[in-house]
This record gives C-alpha cells, sequence and structure tokens, in this order.
C-alpha cells in the first residue's frame, strides 16, 4: 500500500510540477506537521471525510489546528443523508439500498463539494503530545521511512474504467467467478482517492443512457457506503461484536495452517495464496474463506480480518471489519449464525473447471477437476506436496453450530 500511494503521489507530482506547482510532502505525526504549517501561515485544511476511528480522531485533532473542511469525495452520501424516518441509522442492507436511492440524485454527480461537516464538532480533549520526529520529504522513496519498496504492476486508473466499459453488461452474472475477469478492480482506486467515486457514477450515468444495465454494479457501491455509514455510527464495531458472544476459539496452529495455505481445502489455500502474491482476493474467495476461518476453524474473527489488512492492497477498515463481521455472524446483518459456507461447494459452483484454484496450485494442475471439489476424494487420495484436509467440513460445521447455541 505505500508503495502504490508513493507511485500515485511521485504521478501527482509530475504532473502539478508541470503545471508550475510544488507539490510538498511532509513525513511524521500529523498533529506536529499541521502545527508547524500553522505557523507558517497556512490558513485552512481541504482533505476528503474519512470515517474510520483513526482517522475521525486525526481530523478532529486538526480541525483544532487550522479550520479543516472535508471534501465528502470519499463516499456518494454524508453519514448522516440516508437515516430511518426516525432519524436513526438502518442495520439492513436492502432498507438502507432502496432509501438510497430514493435520495440519489445530480448532487451527487457533481465534483467536490466542500461542506463543512458535524463530523468534527464532537467533544474534543486536547492535542496529545507527541514526541516523534518529522521531516520534510525531499526524496519520495518508501525505504527513507521504514518500508521496503514493492514493484507492482498497477492499471493506470482511468483505464480501469475504460476495461469496466466491456464488462457492465455481464457483471451480474459474472462477478461471482474467481476465473474471470469481470469485475472493475476499482477498490484501490476508491481506497486511496486516486479515482473519484464521483468520476465513477459520472461514468455510470454515461453507461446507464447508453441502455446499460448498472444497477448491480452501483449496488456494490452502495454497500461500500454502507459499511463505512456502520463504522461511523457504531465505532465500536471495529473491535466488538453487534450480536452474539461469540469470541472464537484461539489456535495458533490451525492459524498458522491457513495464513501458510495449508488447509489442503483447495479453495481456501487458492484464495489465501492469491491474497500473498498478489495484494488481492477475489470477492466470493474472500467470503469462502471468511467463512471457513470463522466457522470451519471457528477461530476469532478479529485475527482473521488482521491477516487481510496486513496484505490486501485495497484494506479500507470498514469494508474489511464490516465483512469479516457478516461472515462470522457477529454482525448487524439480520443473517443467522447458521449461515455456513460449504468450501467445496462453492468451488464447485464458481470454480467448476478449477481454473482459479490450478492457477494459484500448481501441485493440483494434474488432479482430476471433480476431486478437487469432493472432500472424500481429497481424503484418499495421495497429492505429491499437497496436505490432506485438515478437517472434515460438516463435522467443522456441527460443532461450530453447537458452539455457536452454547454462546447466543
Ligand atoms: P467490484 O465487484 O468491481 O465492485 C465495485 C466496487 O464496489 C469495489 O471496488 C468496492 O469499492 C465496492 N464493493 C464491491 N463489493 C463490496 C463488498 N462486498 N463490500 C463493500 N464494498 C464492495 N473491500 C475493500 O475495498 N477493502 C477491504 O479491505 C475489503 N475486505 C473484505 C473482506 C472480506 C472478508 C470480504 C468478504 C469482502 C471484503 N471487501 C473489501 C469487499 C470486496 O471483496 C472488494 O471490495 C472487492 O473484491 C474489490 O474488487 P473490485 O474492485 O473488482 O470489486
Amino acid at each position: 500500500r505505500v508503495s502504490f500511494i508513493f507511485s500515485q503521489v511521485l504521478h501527482l507530482k509530475e504532473a502539478l510540477k508541470e503545471k508550475g506547482l510544488e507539490l510538498k510532502l511532509f513525513y511524521g505525526n500529523p498533529i506536529d506537521i499541521f502545527i508547524d504549517l500553522s505557523k507558517e501561515g497556512f490558513e485552512e485544511v481541504a482533505a476528503s471525510g474519512d470515517y474510520d476511528t483513526y482517522a475521525r480522531k486525526r481530523d478532529l485533532e486538526v480541525s483544532h489546528i487550522l479550520p479543516f473542511n472535508a471534501i465528502n469525495d470519499t463516499y456518494i452520501f454524508q453519514p448522516n443523508e440516508v437515516l430511518k424516518a426516525d432519524r436513526t441509522p438502518y442495520l439492513v442492507f436492502t432498507p438502507f439500498y432502496n432509501k438510497a436511492k430514493t435520495l440519489f440524485n445530480q448532487k451527487h454527480l457533481h465534483e467536490y463539494q466542500f461542506v463543512k461537516q458535524d463530523l468534527y464538532s464532537t467533544d474534543y480533549e486536547g492535542i496529545l503530545e507527541y514526541t516523534q520526529t518529522r521531516a520534510q520529504l525531499h526524496t519520495l522513496d518508501t525505504t527513507s521511512i521504514g518500508f521496503e519498496k514493492m514493484t507492482l504492476s498497477v492499471t493506470a486508473s482511468l483505464d480501469k474504467l475504460d476495461a469496466l466499459e466491456k464488462k457492465l453488461d455481464s457483471y451480474k452474472n459474472d462477478r461471482d467467478f474467481p476465473c474471470l475477469d469481470s469485475t472493475s478492480h476499482l477498490s484501490l482506486e476508491l481506497r486511496f482517492g486516486t479515482l473519484s467515486i464521483r468520476q465513477v457514477l459520472r461514468f455510470l450515468s454515461k453507461q446507464r443512457n447508453k441502455g446499460i444495465d448498472t444497477e448491480a454494479f452501483f449496488r456494490q457501491l452502495i454497500f461500500r457506503d454502507y459499511y463505512a455509514y456502520l463504522l461511523y455510527h457504531f465505532p465500536y464495531l471495529e473491535t466488538e461484536n453487534y450480536k452474539y458472544a461469540f469470541k472464537g476459539i484461539e489456535n495458533i496452529n490451525k492459524y498458522e495452517s491457513f495464513t501458510q495455505a495449508k488447509t489442503g481445502v483447495p479453495i481456501i489455500d487458492a484464495g489465501v495464496r492469491e491474497l500473498l502474491q498478489t495484494g488481492n482476493m477475489h470477492n466470493r474467495v474472500r467470503m469462502i474463506c471468511a467463512s471457513f476461518f470463522t466457522k470451519d476453524l471457528l477461530l476469532p474473527w478479529q485475527w482473521g480480518e488482521k491477516f487481510f489488512a496486513q496484505h490486501l492492497l485495497d484494506y479500507d477498515a470498514a469494508s474489511n471489519i464490516l465483512s469479516w463481521q457478516w461472515s462470522a455472524g457477529t454482525g448487524v446483518d439480520p443473517q443467522p449464525y447458521f449461515r455456513i459456507f460449504n468450501p467445496y461447494l462453492q468451488s464447485k459452483k464458481f470454480d467448476k473447471d478449477g481454473y482459479y484454484i490450478k492457477h494459484f496450485c500448481p501441485e493440483l494442475s494434474e488432479v482430476n477437476t471433480e476431486h478437487i471439489h469432493d472432500e472424500t476424494a481429497l481424503f484418499k487420495n495421495t497429492i505429491p506436496n499437497y496436505p490432506k484436509p485438515m478437517i472434515r467440513h460438516k463435522e467443522a460445521a456441527k460443532k461450530a453450530l453447537q458452539y455457536f447455541k452454547m454462546v447466543i
């Protein structure tokens, strides 16, 4: 992520230079830096609104150093825009989505609305003392701030929109199949603001005018808004369950088998390898892995969330945390705890020919594809360099149900 941000900032710096402007970069604690900037005569801050706990605390502190204008360009709606009739937040996605659709209008397509948000007017407890040294960065270099530089093959933001134009028609039907390149890969751009959400919305509006069905894609963007909205209204969800006293059972061995892609369950190992090798994991596979982690392995969802956070390029606190809570069954959605994915049925349905699995697990390339989705066959087979499944799914699911019944 740091390498990605650096490369994007470098582009921006170069683009501004061509216009005769100089982009200055500072490294250190935001509080220290903004105190210095206020002393240098800077008058106000303009930033994109960000709603996770760290960002809100940071922005609140900065807002007491310099007047703070949050541009609502991170999400489609502001966090207090989509509310129930009694002005409380929605806890179920579909009614949120339906209300969001009724509120959505031209204003949401416009660029950069500078709005003074009430976000930063909560109680403020004073600037904390920081000891960290601060420095102005003269060279753009990840190693100077303690990170190892990674070479990324990242497609330019606008090229992704061009590519999406060709994918939109089949997006609804194809988006669940990990071997198809059928999704937008925009999560990284949206996370870091390298593409504005409004730019994506204007692109969708253009496609809709051409008669293309954009509903399924728009729904996913609203999902992103919804998760940020939930974390804004219920910050404790960052670490705590919304429902059930499910804590999971800590087990380092199980955790290591999962994170080292040695579960012996092909779709899970392929997913984890995709994550470790590329910094991405297909959405359907994220769901299968998170269900396996929290239900079959009964591990704490917070451990899985942290593992994803360490490796996902598109890591976003709200989407990651709320998705893990959804998978664990502990979140706000009304789905009961007994929704447990069968990883073999899932891979049979969404990677029938095993292209995705065999790509990331080449040691399975010679295995009969049907056997890849068949737990019994995997137990019987001896595959060189590939472990037998670490658990039997049916037994694990039964144990998970018993465990959940105990804690609800
Ligand atoms: P597309 O299918 O092209 O979707 C378009 C955009 O809609 C995405 O870029 C994303 O911004 C949004 N979106 C799509 N699906 C979801 C969803 N289920 N929830 C919220 N927003 C969505 N997404 C992140 O951006 N960061 C995360 O850290 C993250 N962690 C996840 C963890 C788990 C366990 C799960 C199940 C999902 C997670 N997601 C996360 C959501 C989703 O997997 C990714 O947004 C998606 O895979 C990104 O690929 P894309 O841009 O090609 O998506």
